[in-house]
C-alpha cells in the first residue's frame, strides 16, 4: 500500500512526509482494516510534522479524520460488516480500566493512544482500528463532507460544550479554519449571536456567510459582553485579549493541543468569576452526540479536496491559514 510518512520532524516547508509504499497491513485482534477513501487534514497534523507535539514512535503515518471501508476484521471483530461505511478519529484507543475512564472521562486517559501519532493514521490507503473507536457515519454525508467532521467538529463541538455556551448566548470564536467553520453552524442552529475574530479577510467573508452576527480582529475593540468563548488558533496572545471579551461569569475553552506562551494576564480579566479551561482530545460519546447532532442540523461541510500526494503542500497552506474551511486528502475517491 501507498502512503504518506513522516521519517524525521522538521519545517513543513522542507516536505516532512515521504512516499512510501508497504506491506499490506493485517488487523489484529478486534480490529478491522479500512480501506481509506478519505482522510482530514488537522492543524494537529502539523504540529506532528513539525515535531511540535513529543512523537511517541517514528516512522509515523499522519490523519486523523478518516472515512473508509471495511474490507477485513480481525479475530473477535464483529461490530462492522464488510463494506461498512466508518469513520475514525484522534481517539485510537483508551483502557477503559482507569478513574478518568470509568468515569466518562477517556479524553483524559494516561494510556490512551491517538491516531496518527501512536498508531498509523489515514495518509495511507488502509488503516487498522479497534472497532469500538470507528464510528458508522450518517449517510447523508459524502465521503469528504464527513472527513471533517471526525475532528473538527467533534472537538469544535466539546469546546462549544465546555464553553458553557446556551442557546441564544452571546459567542466569540477566536480563529476560523476547519474546526469553527463547523462549530459557527452549531451555534448559530442554538440561536447564538456569534462574533468571529480572526486576522484573514477570506476567513471573516467566510464567517459573515456562516452566520456570524461580528467580525473583526482579536485585538479590535470589543465591549466585554461575550457569554463565552472558544479559541481556535494556537497563539498564546489571544487568550488575554479574548479574556477581556468576556462578561462576569463568562467561559473561555482553549480548544488547541499545542499554543505558543500565554503572555502576562492582568488579574482584572479573570476577576469576576471568569473561567479560563483547555479541551483536551474527546469521548466517543461527543463523538456518537455530534455526529447526530450534524446530520440532524444538517452541518454543510466546506472542504478543498487534494490528492494523498500533495501532502505536504497542503499542510504548508495550511500554516498560511490559505485553506477555505477544511482541507481532505483524497485516497480512493469519492462516494
Ligand atoms: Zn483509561
Ligand atoms: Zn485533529
Amino acid at each position: 500500500m501507498q502512503g504518506m510518512q513522516l521519517f524525521e520532524p522538521k519545517p513543513v516547508s522542507e516536505d516532512p512526509l515521504s512516499p512510501v509504499q508497504m506491506a499490506e497491513l493485517q488487523p489484529g485482534p478486534n480490529q478491522v482494516r479500512l480501506r481509506v477513501s478519505m482522510c482530514g487534514v488537522c492543524h494537529t497534523d502539523l504540529h506532528i510534522v513539525e515535531g511540535e507535539l513529543a512523537l511517541p514512535r517514528l516512522p509515523v503515518i499522519p490523519g486523523h479524520q478518516i472515512v473508509g471501508v471495511v474490507d477485513a476484521a480481525g479475530e473477535g471483530a464483529s461490530r462492522f460488516r464488510i463494506g461498512d461505511r466508518v469513520g475514525v478519529g484522534w481517539l485510537n484507543w483508551t483502557c477503559g480500566e482507569c478513574d478518568f475512564c470509568r468515569q466518562d472521562q477517556e479524553n483524559l486517559c494516561p494510556n490512551a493512544r491517538f491516531t496518527g501519532l501512536h498508531a498509523d493514521g489515514g495518509y495511507a490507503q488502509y488503516t487498522v482500528i479497534d472497532e469500538k473507536f470507528a464510528y458508522p457515519l450518517p449517510p447523508r454525508f459524502r465521503d469528504a463532507d464527513a472527513a471533517p467532521l471526525l475532528c473538527a467538529g467533534i472537538i469544535g463541538y466539546r469546546s462549544l460544550c465546555l464553553s458553557g455556551i446556551q442557546p441564544g448566548g452571546r459567542l466569540g470564536l477566536y480563529g476560523f479554519g476547519a474546526s469553527a467553520h463547523l462549530a459557527i453552524q452549531v451555534a448559530r442552529h442554538w440561536d447564538c449571536e456569534v462574533h468571529v475574530f480572526t486576522r484573514s479577510p477570506e476567513h471573516r467573508r467566510h464567517a459573515e456567510e456562516l452566520g456570524a452576527a461580528w467580525v473583526g480582529g482579536a485585538d479590535d475593540a470589543h465591549p466585554a459582553n461575550l457569554d463565552a468563548g472558544v479559541t481556535f488558533a494556537p497563539a498564546g496572545w489571544i487568550v488575554p485579549l479574548a479574556l477581556g471579551h468576556l462578561r462576569p461569569g463568562g467561559t473561555l475553552a482553549v480548544n488547541a493541543i499545542h499554543m505558543s506562551p500565554i503572555p502576562e494576564i492582568p488579574y482584572d480579566r479573570l476577576y469576576g468569576e471568569r473561567v479560563l479551561r483547555s479541551v483536551t482530545n474527546f469521548t466517543r460519546r461527543d463523538a456518537a452526540e455530534f455526529l447526530a447532532l450534524a446530520a440532524a442540523i444538517p452541518i454543510k461541510t466546506d472542504v478543498e479536496l487534494q490528492p494523498l500526494a500533495e501532502a505536504n503542500q497542503v499542510l504548508q497552506r495550511l500554516k498560511a491559514s490559505d485553506i477555505r474551511g477544511a482541507a481532505v486528502l483524497t485516497l480512493t475517491g469519492d462516494r
